[in-house]
């Protein structure tokens, strides 16, 4: 069978644990990051250098790759257009186009009936203002918000006039859910109705960065089918290839609301390593390069730890258990609310 060459864009852990599913495949990848110190180029076959708008770097990307595939949402549209004149890019840019901001991907998600949180779109002081409806809630940047960054609590609405916002950049303002829990749903696409989907994993997020994740998620079995169905009819309307994530709500009184969507593998998804037959990276791999799909199997329940900063000293070097599974992502420095590496728990 003819195997491409897998370009990955982005070199963090997601293109690391990408690089090392592909090498199981005996695929070859070629990483291109805007960070030299990326982690992904001690997995990936080759690594190239490059800012994701630079022309020549991203034209010799190009030129050694076969089919593109990339681990984060914030690049640059008209790079992944112009990528995908010359290369397959999957998921298709247009899906990143929807995803990267937070307005566009929330409307999306209620044209296809899915409930949301209320939200409204926050141009300027006078919309703030106006705003009174979704307080108490959380003012969001559309674009390139992550783990939590770029986002305010407004309490109560006293605080509106108060609020000094940089009105160049665009906001959502999102009504608070008073959550009972929060799960996602990873799932991969291999074309028209043709699914893996994972058992639905419930998140633990400490100052708004996940922190655990754990299957099975312990909600009622209605929400279970609810949730994949849910992720089902989005991937179906993307027309998706490859591993994504819907991330949920469940609110006090079992109400299920589509929070966000990761059109890519995810944080919650790592358990799948160890876990399942087949990993959420693997799948991506053989969704995008058009390998065949191998029924998903859980082979244990299983609980996963973020560490974040300096949590990841009490892990390197720590003897483990046998049903313990430690990841350094060898980053460069440590720093607050980075993930740094995970552990995952098998409970056998
Ligand atoms: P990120 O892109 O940083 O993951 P999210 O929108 O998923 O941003 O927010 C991170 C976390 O913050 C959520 O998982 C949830 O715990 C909390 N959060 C975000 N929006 C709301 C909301 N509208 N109501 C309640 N909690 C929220
Ligand atoms: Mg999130």
């Amino acid at each position: 069978m003819f195997k491409p060459v897998l370009g990955i864009i982005g070199g963090g852990q997601l293109g690391s644990m990408l690089s090392q599913a592909a090498k199981k495949l005996d695929i070859r990848t070629i990483v291109y990051c805007d960070d030299k110190d990326a982690p992904a180029q001690h997995f990936a076959d080759e690594f190239i250098f490059g800012e994701y708008d630079e022309i020549n770097k991203l034209k010799e990307f190009c030129y050694k790759v076969d089919i593109i595939t990339y681990e984060f949402e914030n690049i640059p549209f008209n790079t992944l257009q112009k990528l995908n004149d010359e290369k397959k890019v999957l998921p298709h840019p247009n899906i990143n186009k929807i995803i990267q901001h937070r307005l566009y991907e929330k409307d999306f998600i209620n044209k296809c009936n899915l409930r949301t949180t209320k939200y409204v779109h926050i141009k300027d002081q006078k919309d703030l203002e106006a705003s009174v409806d979704y307080i108490p809630g959380l003012l969001k940047t559309c674009t390139l918000g992550y783990d939590g960054k770029g986002q305010y609590k407004i309490e109560n609405v006293n605080q509106l006039p108060n609020l000094k916002l940089e009105f160049n950049k665009e906001y959502i303002l999102e009504k608070f859910i008073n959550l009972k829990s929060e799960i996602s749903v990873v799932l991969t696409r291999y074309g028209h109705q043709r699914y893996s989907i994972y058992d639905p994993i419930e998140n633990k997020h400490e100052d708004q960065i996940l922190k655990y994740s754990e299957i099975p998620a312990k909600v009622e079995n209605n929400i279970i089918d609810k949730s994949k169905e849910w992720a089902s009819i989005i991937a179906e309307e993307l027309d998706y290839v490859g591993t994504m994530c819907v991330e949920y709500f469940i609110d006090k009184n079992d109400n299920l609301y589509v929070n966000e969507i990761a059109p890519r593998v995810h944080n919650s998804g790592h358990l799948t390593i160890n876990a399942y037959n087949v990993s959420q990276f693997e799948s991506h791999i053989r969704a995008v390069c058009g390998m065949e799909k191998i029924k998903l199997s859980k082979l244990f329940d299983a609980k996963m730890i973020n560490l974040i900063g300096s949590d990841i000293n009490l892990y390197r070097g720590k003897k483990l258990n046998e049903n313990e599974f430690f990841f350094d992502y060898l980053k460069k420095d440590i720093k607050d609310k980075r993930k740094m590496g995970h552990l995952t728990i098998l409970k056998k």
